[in-house]
């Protein structure tokens, strides 16, 4: 394959020899400039002075006064002039977006030398259409669009504003220009009419070369066309287009829609005299991801170094064509090591960088951001986030870790700059500027922090994931910089032309300017792997083509540049409408794969939301129209259906005999009823949480969850008992008692607040007065005390003993040895002459019971887990005080205090008011119980009842 560049190179230097440095050769991308050198210097052989190598843009640019403004400054000078014309407050940030949309439209106006007066004003009226200079077709189109549009008379709202708009636009379009001009500046469309301009009034052009080599261009502006007109007029332009391809040639392609005129007009001096008669060996992929055809690339990448197709070392004939720009990171990342050099030649969005999702991040931060006494508090999901970034992760390192799980363990909704810890990047961080100035200060110093410890820390030559000590590639640093950049710029341009803004209008204006600053990669071309966007594909031929995204609506691509200017009136004025574009990269994608040895097209195959899965019409062109052969590969992605497995955990291994010995007479640990509820309910869910003591994490909880609410329930009913006790021995309570209690709403609320402290906010030391959601929370728990109280009230006088009464004790198992088991007891009373052990529960109980086997029967799905509770307590208070009086058991479900109250238990429907009664048969289902889980024979398993599932925490580990 002989690139085209190549034959330019070779041609014109058997026709200049060392002349050739008298010419000027211009190209449509830096990029062709470049491969055309390297050619020239492979032709000639020798050292040689270079000819001008150049692009349009430059070449115009050289020849104009003016110099190119950037693209901040000249939306805030817009914005001022559309202000002052609109009579307007629309802020900035609201004008980006459109001002963006106008600009785009003044440089199309330009580039196609379309007259703004005719375009923009006076054509409300039809009658004044006639009265311009346009062609009967003009006319007709113009006609067409205002008379929909104007016609009949009720315009919409919508209407009038787009009308008033309309007709502004022309003094805003003169107005901006005469403000640029007035300061020699200009922006590319206005420099490319300068210079046409110029053309027409046939001035002499500062051109100091004999000729002047237009190579590979295909669609031109009209600007580019007089310019063009006025060097082959003057004898000294020569062009040469790539119309080598047999498809290019084919009226029924529409890459050929520009071929014609460009040839008539504009003929080459040399005939280059080139047939591509080769057909590319075309391998179409479909892939069921997007992300996944980056994958599929690698595997082609290594096929072809594996088939001796690709050398590693000089992998500057093949190139990966990347028409959809996210997936430049998933490639970048998956190139074969091999492949040690890698030039990056195309456009990504800042909007889709990592450094802009940590100013996301940082800009949601800030707008949650709240003030207690001056100080400021950040909203514990926010700080999270932030911490849990890729690049203050790695700066952070334990630091973050430490901090967040301080704000778990002390359940910090907000979070005090002071808690955060000094460690200089959560200082940083975590500040709030008060103006937009200070913001950009903020976000410039973070963003220095980050790329200087970075540049410090990594070697110089580190370029990927691996070399990089805080996982900064080489890419990302570049991100970080344009966006350094960015803020470092819209400050500057904001305090030039004295733009007010607050700090929130700062940050949405930084969020959209980095969705439409596209970060051009250059690097050096003439060495490895090309990776690169379509655009960047013109002029140049590689032998290996990978071109990823090959979807109907990426490429080609579907969506158009937004404008204001109406189709109709595009077509009218002569200025690029989307057949325009249709035609654009149907010649790109002809062209690119006409001299390739092979061709690799991969497209996402999935269907599902938007996607339609949708191979690019191409394929369909070169397989039905062309005819061509293409080997079609189907790739599956493997959806591995898990079977769980069984989990089972033998007890001779880990340590875990040792562990439980623990729990054994004379150990440092006991049973509770909960961990003897928990095995009932799945014994290896006992084992992970009790013999290895695994936890869910601490998480904040924003508001009150009913593990906490039935803490502060009962730690208000301690306090009101032990209130009434004083320092007595012992008390009688009394209707009285609880009366008084019940009217001093002071000491009530003086003791929620103590318990929301304790149990809430983690700050026993300093109970505050409930507020918002909180106080609503502790009226509802307040309501509950005082109906239990009211409960209790009808059982007076009744003896109060304890609260919250620590017990423990042995029980025997087999092998003579005894497990320790122990207890809180919420409340112990002696009532008509039995001693009740009062149990509160928040959740839903039932209260009857047919056997003791029953409340151990691991398989039942309704288990009286409250009751085997209660029972254990009834067992150890007796072997604790041996009482005389028969105990009691005793269930508060709070939930039905308002409803159908009831805390005795029933056993086979009579009540129940001795323990005794079932002491014996209780003993000796605990025994087994027990003695099953220190049997070191029997393994821990899995439930078998999913349904005892739902509420477990290793629920991920079992796939349950
Ligand atoms: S998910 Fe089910 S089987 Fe697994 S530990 Fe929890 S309760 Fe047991």
């Amino acid at each position: 394959m002989t690139p085209f560049l190549y034959r330019i190179a070779q041609s014109f230097y058997e026709r200049y020899g060392h002349d050739i440095s008298q010419l000027a050769f211009v190209f449509p991308n830096r990029r062709s400039g470049i491969f055309f050198q390297k050619y020239l210097a492979e032709v000639a052989g020798k050292p040689l002075f270079s000819p001008r190598v150049t692009t349009i843009n430059d070449l115009m640019a050289e020849l104009s006064p003016y110099t190119t403004i950037d693209r901040i400054s000249l939306l805030v000078m817009l914005y001022k002039r559309y202000i002052e014309l609109r009579q307007s407050d629309e802020t900035f940030d609201n004008f980006v977006f459109w001002g963006d949309m106008l600009l785009g439209d003044f440089d199309d106006v330009d580039k196609y030398m379309v007259d703004a007066r005719q375009l923009y004003t006076n054509i409300h009226d039809l009658k004044e259409i006639d009265e311009f200079y346009l062609t009967d077709e003009q006319i007709a189109i113009i006609k067409r669009f205002w008379g929909h549009l104007f016609f009949p008379s009720t315009e919409s709202e919508n209407k009038q504003q787009f009308i008033q708009l309309w007709q502004i636009l022309f003094d805003l379009y003169n107005r901006l220009r005469d403000d640029l001009a007035s300061q020699n500046k200009a922006y590319e469309g206005m420099i490319f009419r300068d210079v046409a301009e110029r053309c027409r009034r046939k001035e002499t052009l500062d051109l100091p070369y004999t000729q002047v080599v237009f190579v590979g261009f295909n669609a031109i502006t009209e600007a580019e066309r007089v310019f063009m007109e006025y060097l082959r007029d003057t004898g000294l332009g020569d062009f040469y287009w790539d119309y080598y391809a047999p498809t290019l040639h084919d009226p029924y392609n529409k890459a050929a829609f520009f071929l014609n005129d460009n040839k008539r007009r504009f003929p080459s001096k040399i005939d280059l005299d080139e047939r591509i008669e080769q057909v590319p060996r075309i391998e179409l992929i479909s892939v069921p991801s997007a992300v996944g055809q980056a994958k599929q690339a690698t595997d082609i990448l290594q096929r072809l170094i594996d088939e001796k197709q690709l050398s590693p070392e000089r992998a500057i004939d093949t190139a990966i064509v990347l028409p959809d720009e996210e997936l430049l990171l998933p490639m970048l990342y998956s190139i074969p090591p091999e492949i040690s050099t890698v030039n990056i030649t195309m456009g990504y969005t800042l909007q889709h960088t990592t450094v802009a999702a940590l100013m996301d991040s940082i800009f949601q931060m800030q707008r949650h951001v709240r003030f207690s006494k001056g100080e400021p508090r950040f909203y514990h999901i926010d700080v999270k986030q932030l911490l849990g970034h890729r690049f203050i992760a790695a700066r952070l390192g334990d630091e973050g870790q430490r901090i967040t799980a301080f704000i778990n363990g002390n359940n910090r909704a907000f979070v005090s700059p002071g808690e955060l810890g000094r460690h200089p990047l959560v200082e940083l961080l975590f500040r709030i500027p008060a103006t937009a100035d200070e913001a950009a200060d903020y976000l410039t110093r973070l963003l220095e922090y980050l790329q200087q410890d970075t540049a410090a820390d990594e070697p110089a030559e580190a370029t990927d994931e691996e070399n990089s000590p805080v996982g900064f590639s080489a890419v990302e640093r570049e991100f970080m910089y344009h966006y350094y950049i960015t803020i470092k710029r819209l400050r500057d341009v904001m305090t030039e032309q004295r733009i007010a803004m607050g700090v929130d209008t700062f940050f949405r204006l930084l969020g959209k300017m980095a969705a439409s600053i596209s970060i051009p990669f250059r690097g050096e071309p003439l060495s490895g792997l090309q990776v690169m966007g379509v655009l960047e594909t013109r002029a140049l031929d590689f032998e290996n083509l990978i071109i990823l995204s090959m979807n109907e609506g990426i490429f080609p691509v579907k969506k158009v540049a937004p404008s204001f200017i109406p189709y109709n009136l595009r077509r009218g004025f002569g200025m690029a409408t989307t057949e325009h574009q249709d035609s654009i990269y149907a010649y790109y994608f002809y062209r690119m794969i006409s001299r390739a040895k092979r061709v690799f097209l991969l497209y996402d195959s999935r269907t599902d939301g938007l996607k339609s899965g949708e191979v690019s019409r191409y394929v369909y062109q070169l397989k039905y129209h062309y005819r061509l052969p293409i080997q079609e590969i189907q790739i599956n992605c493997d959806i591995a259906t898990f079977s769980p497995t069984t989990i089972t955990v033998d007890k001779h291994r880990f340590g875990i005999d040792r562990k439980l010995a623990a729990f054994l007479s004379g150990g440092d640990s006991a049973l509770s009823a909960s961990a003897i509820n928990r095995y009932l309910n799945c014994p290896l869910q006992f084992y992970l949480q009790y013999i290895e003591g695994l936890e869910r994490p601490d998480e904040v909880a924003e508001s009150v969850d009913s593990g906490t609410f039935g803490s502060i329930y009962h730690g208000m009913m301690q306090h009101i008992y032990e209130r009434i006790e004083g320092d007595r021995e012992q008390v009688t309570v009394t209707a009285d008692h609880i009366d008084a209690i019940r009217k001093d709403k002071p000491l009530l609320t003086h003791y929620l607040e103590e318990c929301f402290a304790r149990d809430y906010y983690k700050t026993p030391q300093h109970p505050r007065p409930l507020t918002g959601y909180d106080y609503l929370t502790g009226e509802i728990i307040l309501k509950l005390i005082d109906k239990t109280l009211e409960k209790d009230r009808s059982l007076t006088p009744f003896v109060y003993r304890a609260s919250e009464l620590r017990i423990t004790g042995e029980a025997p198992i087999s092998g003579q040895r005894a497990v320790q088991l122990k207890g809180f007891i919420d409340r112990v009373d002696e009532c008509n002459g039995r001693i009740r052990i009062v149990d509160y529960k928040t959740g839903k109980e039932r209260l009857d019971f047919k056997s003791v086997e029953e409340l151990f029967d691991s398989s039942a799905t309704e288990r009286r887990k409250a009751i085997l509770q209660v029972l254990l307590y009834c067992k150890l208070y007796k072997m604790n005080y041996r009482p005389a009086s028969p105990i009691y058991p005793a269930i508060y479900i709070i939930r039905n205090l308002f409803d159908k109250f009831e805390w005795n238990i029933r056993y086979e429907k009579d009540l129940f008011t001795d323990f005794a009664h079932v002491e014996e048969e209780f003993d000796r289902c605990l025994t087994a119980c027990l003695d099953e889980i220190f049997n070191l024979d029997r393994p821990f398993t899995q439930t078998t009842e999913e349904s005892h599932c739902q509420y477990c925490d290793f629920k991920l580990l079992c796939k349950r």
